[in-house]
């Protein structure tokens, strides 16, 4: 056993983390006797490691040897006036209770040295028991680790560092297991370090392993590889990273791991791929007017030599075919103008023109060519303004629109198209963002078709986005529709449900004459005089604008946000609220079983409907529960107002019994 005096430098935890066990054999404890002295003398004195017999007591040094005195920095006279604790840091010296079972002959530990010169010298030392001259002894050998002890050091700080660098830093060894995973690599791929060391990288985010087998035969060929990879992150993202693969080798030239530096490209990728759509649309566009031209002076004189032909010919049977080369080539033509508008941008000339007669022109072919099965119905007032528009552009809109609907009807269907006078006030420009203040005619194309997820709906005005087959869409006619509508100064809504149908509504300014127009405003109806309205829509900000304008023209509202709520405050106030003014479509309770059990209550309740998209069924059964003005959204004050007033003064109708 070692002197109790020693086993304190024995406590101290080796701080190499993959300590080795030492491999050279410390040397054999030398026999105490005569004959082996030199040879002991000698090995002591010519070995390459600094070395020192200590007195097991006091540890006060016996006998130094020359690396000893080399490498410290003491002479042997002053090592000799010393102790080894004289060497030690002195926080090192700690007393211990756990003295290593290995405590013995060969023991070994790791300490701090300090030379002569203050120098550190991180060391492991190993130490033997031995009798020296007649006395208990100790033989202790130092092996200086400073060296190493300093890479490590800078390994850490160089993790460290790495951790900063905003790439992902992987090592991997050659089974692709990972040995490294940085904070970068965290970020980008949302996996820790400790969830992924020790596992293998093919296993959770490689998606193209094709591609990554290839990059690997290249790798081992030239010792790099670089190139795009797409990666899925621990959410399941999508994650475009330019690689760098670098094949680290290990002393001997033989391939040990491969170094992975990935910078996260998604972004770059995806705005890269929308300069080129737009790119791509620029010379679609700049093709598309060279080719309309040619296609122009094709049709040019087809069309002029029908009506030669028109003159010569007399057979009724000739003239149909005269018919019908003439209206395709004219549909060629018309198309020709699409294109024309879409990559030119409309800059058509500009007319007063009344809508109703383009409307009503534009009804009449979609009888004839549609199918059958689908009802075309017009709904056009009298005195609908005019506008200052290109005729043939503002064509284009209804019918892209036309067959937008025809096409969202597999079956058979209803398409209606109608027009309206509509002052934008803000009242209706708070509820439709994009709205402009100001008289318009209002175009509309509803039809009872398959409607568009919101999603659609997001994406139907980027040019090229179609749901069609190909052959069947070209993705270009709402991008030409929303073109032609911009350039009149005019904006567009939309109404879409799933299943039920689409509506759009085209808005164009008015060409009003401002004296005229004043004058049919002033003609406008009577304000409130502070009646109660209850306002019943699940969308806040439609409450929100509701009660602004009724306040401001002298109701009081109150709001409920669905059918539910709006029942329990008919019951407590029925007295007081003169008038229902309820959405259609509500998650909780909806419009129309809102009115059917209002009437139970209260079987003289006086209700407005309003809805974006009134389908014949509902407006059937909502006439049947005595409903009287149904509101179609988006609507203006003016025309709420009109509602409010035609039900507060008639007469309350005779409500059909049984409903
Ligand atoms: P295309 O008709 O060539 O597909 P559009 O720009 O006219 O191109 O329309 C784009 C897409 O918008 C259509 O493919 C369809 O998915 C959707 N869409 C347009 N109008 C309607 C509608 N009335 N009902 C349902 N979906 C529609
Ligand atoms: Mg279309």
């Amino acid at each position: 056993m070692l002197p109790l005096s020693l086993t304190r430098y024995l406590h101290l935890p080796f701080p190499y983390p993959n300590r080795v066990p030492m491999t050279q054999a410390p040397p054999k404890p030398p026999s105490p006797s005569l004959e082996r002295e030199a040879s002991f003398q000698l090995l002591f004195h010519e070995h390459p490691l600094p070395m020192w017999v200590v007195d097991a007591e006091s540890l006060a040094f016996l006998v130094v040897n020359e690396v000893a005195v080399a490498k410290y920095g003491y002479s042997l006279a002053e090592f000799l006036a010393m102790k080894m604790d004289d060497l030690a840091e002195p926080e090192e010296l700690l007393p211990t209770a756990a003295v290593p079972a290995t405590a013995g002959a060969g023991a070994s530990a790791a300490w701090r040295h300090t030379a002569k010169d203050g120098s550190v010298l991180h060391v492991e030392s190993t130490w033997h028991e031995i009798v020296f001259a007649g006395r208990d002894a100790v033989l202790v050998l130092s092996i200086d680790r400073t060296a190493q002890r300093h890479a490590e050091e800078q390994n850490r700080e160089q993790a460290k560092l790495l951790n900063l660098a905003s790439d992902a830093i992987i090592v991997r060894d050659l089974d692709q297991r990972l040995i490294f995973w940085n904070q970068g690599a965290t970020r980008l791929y949302g996996w820790t370090s400790e969830e992924v060391c020790g596992g293998r990288t093919l296993d959770f985010f490689v998606r193209e392993k094709l591609q990554i087998m290839e990059a690997e035969v290249e790798l081992l060929r030239k010792g790099v590889w670089t190139g795009q990879l797409t990666h899925r992150s621990k959410e399941g993202r999508e994650v475009i990273v330019n690689s760098r693969w670098t094949l680290v080798r290990d002393e001997y030239g033989a391939p040990q791991s491969v170094l992975v530096i990935d910078t996260d490209i998604t972004e770059t990728k995806k705005l890269e791929s929308q300069f080129l759509r737009a790119q791509r649309l620029e010379s679609i566009g700049t093709l598309a007017s060279g080719i309309a031209h040619d296609l122009n002076n094709i049709l040019s004189p087809i069309l002029m030599a029908t009506n030669i032909l028109r003159r010569t010919v007399t057979g009724a049977e000739e003239e149909k075919v005269i018919k019908i080369i003439e209206g395709s080539a004219e549909r060629g033509a018309g198309i020709v103008k699409q294109v024309l508008t879409f990559a030119r941008g409309a800059e058509g000339e500009r007319v007063l023109l009344q809508p109703k007669h383009l409307i009503s022109e534009l009804a009449k072919i979609m009888a004839q060519t549609f199918p059958r099965n689908i009802d075309i119905q017009t709904n056009l007032p009298t005195d609908l303004w005019t506008v200052l528009g290109d005729a043939t552009q503002l064509h284009q809109i209804l019918l892209n629109l036309c067959v937008n609907a025809r096409d969202a009807m597999s079956d058979a269907g209803t398409i209606t198209i109608s027009a309206e006078n509509v002052d934008i006030d803000a009242h209706f420009a708070s509820m439709n963002p994009g709205a402009q203040l100001g008289s318009h005619v209002a175009l509309r194309v509803a039809d009872t078709g398959s409607g568009m997820t919101p999603e659609t709906m997001e994406k139907i005005f980027d040019p090229f986005f179609t749901t069609k087959e190909v052959g069947k869409g070209t993705g270009l006619g709402l991008a030409t529709v929303i073109g032609i509508v911009k350039s009149h100064g005019g904006f567009l809504t939309l109404q879409s449900v799933v299943g039920v149908g689409t509506t759009f509504s085209v808005f164009i300014p008015a060409s009003r004459d401002a004296e005229v127009a004043k004058k049919e405003d002033e003609a406008a109806v009577a304000n409130g005089n502070g009646e109660l309205i209850l306002v019943v829509d699940d969308e806040a900000p439609i409450r929100e604008a509701l009660v602004g304008t009724l306040t401001a023209h002298g109701y009081r509202a109150y709001t409920a946000e669905d059918g539910t709520d709006a029942l329990a405050l008919y019951f407590q106030r029925r007295g007081e609220i003169s008038v229902v003014l309820t959405d259609l479509s509500m998650g909780q309770m909806d419009g129309i079983a809102l009115v059917r059990a209002l009437r139970k209550i209260d079987p003289a309740v006086r209700v407005i409907v309003s809805s974006g998209h009134f389908q014949k069924e509902n407006v059937t059964v909502l006439q049947g529960l005595g409903v009287e003005v149904m509101l179609e959204k988006p609507y203006t004050a003016d025309k709420l107002r009109r509602a409010i007033r035609k039900v507060l003064e008639t007469k309350n109708p005779a409500v059909p019994a049984g409903k």
